[in-house]
């Protein structure tokens, strides 16, 4: 699974030095921005790179509003 929502919580492949392998992300463009749950350190890498080290999503962030609101007038 590729898809990236804003703030979900992933493992990472290697687990940071603080000791914690959890990392919420926090900014999605040509760029993934995440932070480590363990200490709050922030890193940036290339969303293929993100992809490649992510092992699993743990909790998937909300659906974002474009996705939300398509739903909704697909309800009506
Ligand atoms: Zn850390």
């Amino acid at each position: 699974m590729d898809e990236i929502r804003l703030q979900d919580v992933v493992q990472m492949r290697k687990t940071h030095p603080c000791g914690s392998d959890q990392w919420t992300v926090i900014r999605i463009g040509a760029d993934i921005k995440i932070k480590c749950l363990g200490c709050g350190r922030i890193v940036m890498m290339e969303r293929a790179d993100f992809v490649r080290r992510r092992k699993k999503v743990l909790t998937q962030g909300p659906v974002p509003e474009a996705e939300t609101l398509r739903d909704i007038s697909q309800r009506q």
